[in-house]
């Protein structure tokens, strides 16, 4: 069979290899997009949905005598972990903690902000261009709280937030959390809103649309295994090998696996997250998604239903699903809001692909010509997938690029 030539071969088809597609064909490459499965249907699937606008401080390691006993106890709905991957997982959690020391968080959060930034408009243009505007609703978020303490605490932060990166926020007392969601435990103490913030009603239905988008404008999808990638750069597919000048991977929690076949030891680890879907009791709505920041789980009102999500697992990526933090949250999120019947036969569960230095990889690989990454995006990969894939393409191409690429560079590992 003949080779099919492109100019890049972008390897992955979650929300940042869709997207870097997508930006690489607007600019006038002929582009392949791999996955072995349809678009947007392991880790860009199954997310809580939000663009994370206030996000300028990526999610840190706890550093608080008691929370780390709280999670060494190992009975956390927020965090756990199985022991059998702990010890594997060790250097890259105390790499992982260490940067999460406030001055060292501060500085890498003035990175992470610049990327942050452009969240919403960019997923803003790609959909207007993709005509999945709809999906995306402006509504922010929410943080609800059960105690003054923790709510106070969350506001102060919120305040930081908005004096050092012009984060909007409202703190709501009961009464006007109950007014903007009336079916929430009326014992809520308050709330934090986030109104910059986009949240998706369905986000594999917005990867498919940025996917169809990329085949509009000329990209060609193919099935095949990214793993036979060859220098060349070669890759086999169901309709034969494509042979590309440059190649950019993006296989989110699957990238180390072939960056370390390709000579890259990259401090790379998952945490992994679980979902369920719930019917609404009677008329009850829910019209924001609502981290319940005590229970460690959020809700949000998606187009299938409510869905549950959970926070972080430490195990092997590999490992059988174990959703025991579903199992503690539920009968916490029906006391929340009045969830109905289960509308999913089983759990799904995804992979969040961290660095431990919190910040995505993206750039050109520094031993290979025409090798790219563009991956690492943790709890905030929806919110940077056109980010991330703008940059990449800009930085391709030679031109000037939105932000300055440096602090994201594999160069730093
Ligand atoms: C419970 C949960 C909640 C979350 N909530 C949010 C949120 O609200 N907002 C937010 O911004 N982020 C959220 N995230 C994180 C976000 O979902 C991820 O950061 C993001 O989806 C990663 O996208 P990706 O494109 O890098 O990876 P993926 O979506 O996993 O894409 C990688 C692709 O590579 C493909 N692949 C892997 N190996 C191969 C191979 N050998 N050959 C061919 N193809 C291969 C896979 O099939 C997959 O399609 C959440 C994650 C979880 C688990």
């Amino acid at each position: 069979m003949s080779k099919l030539e492109f100019d890049t071969v972008v390897l992955g088809a979650g929300i940042v290899g869709v997207c870097t597609a997508v930006h690489l064909q607007q600019r006038g490459r002929q582009v392949a997009l791999i996955d072995r499965k349809p678009p947007g249907n392991e880790t860009s699937f199954g997310n809580a949905g939000l663009i994370q606008r206030e996000g300028v401080y990526p999610y840190a390691f706890p550093r608080g005598v008691g929370a780390l006993l709280r999670y060494a106890l190992n009975r956390s709905p927020d965090v756990r972990y199985h022991a059998d991957a702990i010890f594997k997982v060790a250097p890259f959690l105390f790499q992982y903690w260490r940067n999460s020391d406030p001055a060292r968080h501060a500085q890498i959060a003035r990175s992470y902000a610049t990327l942050i930034e452009h969240c919403v408009s960019e997923h803003h243009a790609l959909a207007a261009a993709a005509g999945a505007r709809d999906l995306l609703r402006p509504i922010g978020w929410m943080k609800v709280f059960r105690t003054p303490a923790v709510h106070d605490e969350e506001v102060r932060t919120a305040q930081r937030w908005h004096d050092e990166y012009g984060i909007q926020f409202d703190a709501l007392d009961a009464t006007r959390l109950q007014q903007a969601e009336p079916d929430l435990d009326r014992t809520l103490h308050g709330a934090v809103h986030y109104p910059q913030s986009d949240s998706v009603s369905d986000p594999n239905a917005l990867v498919t649309a940025y996917a169809k988008h990329f085949e509009a404008l000329g990209g060609r999808f193919f099935t095949g295994d990214a793993q036979t990638l060859r220098e060349g750069w070669e890759v086999q597919t169901q309709e034969g090998t494509i042979a590309a000048a440059s190649a950019v991977v993006a296989l989110g929690p699957w990238s180390d696996r072939l960056s370390e076949r390709l000579g890259y030891r990259l401090p790379l680890a998952v945490k992994r997250g679980y979902h369920m879907h719930y019917a609404a009791q009677a008329e009850a709505r829910l019209n924001h998604p609502v981290l319940d920041a005590e229970g460690g789980y959020l809700l949000a009102p998606m187009a299938r239903g409510i869905r549950l999500t959970t926070g972080a697992e430490i195990a092997f990526p590999d490992a059988p699903k174990t959703p025991v933090q579903l199992a503690m949250v539920e009968p916490v999120a029906r006391t929340l809001f009045p969830l109905g019947e289960p509308l999913d036969a089983e759990p799904w569960m995804g992979r969040r692909p961290c660095t431990p230095d919190m910040m995505p990889i993206i750039g050109p690989a520094r031993r290979h010509r025409g090798l790219w990454f563009a991956f690492g995006h943790a709890h905030h990969g929806l919110t940077l997938g056109p980010v991330t894939g703008r940059l990449i393409a800009e930085m391709m191409t030679g031109e000037e690029t939105l932000v300055d690429p440096r602090p994201f560079s594999v160069e730093r590992f």
